[in-house]
């Protein structure tokens, strides 16, 4: 299997962090600014509970203050809300995260709405979401930022790059497609009622997969040297690792492409796990940089 092709989203965004903590040293000491971020998590879901203590140890290392608020299952709404208003006027802290899912007693799309757009390091909030169409200063969804990232690394400029993105959910596909556009791409949004999407997909320099569909990309949908992207990330039965305990298949995550056809034929693609994934916290924390500086009317560093 070719290996050179294979983009390193683990030691990519290492050195982003790496970045991020030298410019945090420099806010440190230039303006005495300490980036400070809260994480809120309600619930006990373990895979929510991972992420968050993940953003709160990388959020550490980079020099930055973390704040984690855990509520139990059953809070109300109306404490998340609270919670989320202090934290608004908190001058200490100035990014903001509410990890999904909520339990369904609360209104995600309410408590998103509640967090001061500056300090909406998710991106998620409309005014942000607004901000980027338009071309304004705003924070950027993690993922699909990342995505960008890696892009940029392997191609330089993307002005004129013809790139489709498969998948148009609000916190991938629509944002992804965005800052594309930013760049100059032409692009294409395909979803689940796109004709031909395999020859769509042909077409194109760039292919990003937010599906959640495993190995849906074949590699014959991809035109020699192009660059892909998979966002996806399916867990499926993997019978060759054997079986569990418990007498079922043991599992393996895979992407939305075929990745070892896809290697074969594409100029670089992430794998997964190992791409997109590792950059989505330091896009996080890369936001966060950008909220305190703005914030503080500096402009951000380049990155
Ligand atoms: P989502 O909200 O379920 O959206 C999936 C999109 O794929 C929809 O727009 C859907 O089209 C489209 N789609 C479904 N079947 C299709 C088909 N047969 N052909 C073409 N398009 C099809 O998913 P998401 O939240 O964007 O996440 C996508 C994947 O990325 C998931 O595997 C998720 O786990 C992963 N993810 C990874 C990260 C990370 O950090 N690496 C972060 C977020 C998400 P319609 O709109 O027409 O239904």
């Amino acid at each position: 299997m070719a290996s050179r092709n294979i983009i390193d989203g683990k030691s990519f965004a290492a050195s982003l962090r790496q970045k991020i903590k030298e410019e945090i040293l420099l806010l440190k000491r230039d303006y005495s600014l300490n980036p400070g971020l809260a994480v809120v998590l309600v619930g006990d879901d373990p895979a929510s509970a991972v992420y968050v203590r993940n953003k709160g140890e990388q959020t550490r290392e980079a020099g930055m203050l973390s704040f984690e608020h855990k509520l139990p299952a059953n809070t109300t709404e109306e404490i998340v809300l609270k919670l989320v208003e202090k934290l608004n006027h908190d001058s200490s802290v100035d990014g903001i995260l509410v990890q999904l899912p909520l339990p369904k007693h609360i209104n995600e799309q309410k408590i998103l709405a509640a967090i001061d757009p500056d300090k909406d390091v998710d991106g998620f909030h409309m005014t942000n979401v607004g901000r980027l169409w338009t071309g304004s200063d705003a924070l950027f969804p993690c993922t699909p930022y990342g995505c960008l990232l890696m892009l940029k690394d392997q191609l330089g400029n993307l002005s004129g790059k013809r790139a489709i993105i498969v998948g148009r959910s609000n916190i991938v596909g629509k944002p992804m497609a965005a800052l594309l556009l930013a760049e100059n791409c032409t692009i294409t949004i395909a979803h689940s009622q796109t004709i031909d999407l395999a020859e769509r997909c042909r077409e194109c320099d760039i292919i990003v997969a937010a599906v959640g569909r495993p190995e849906m990309i074949k590699g014959d949908w991809i035109q020699p040297g192009a660059i892909v992207i998979d966002v996806g990330i399916n867990r499926v039965e993997a019978p060759e690792k054997g079986l569990k305990e418990d007498g079922t298949p043991k599992t393996k995550l895979v992407g939305d492409v075929n990745f070892a056809e896809a290697v074969e034929i594409a100029g670089a693609i992430t794998p997964v796990p190992g791409g997109v994934g590792p950059m989505t916290i330091a896009c996080l924390l890369r936001n966060t940089l950008v909220a305190t500086c703005l914030r503080n009317g500096i402009q951000p560093p380049p990155i």
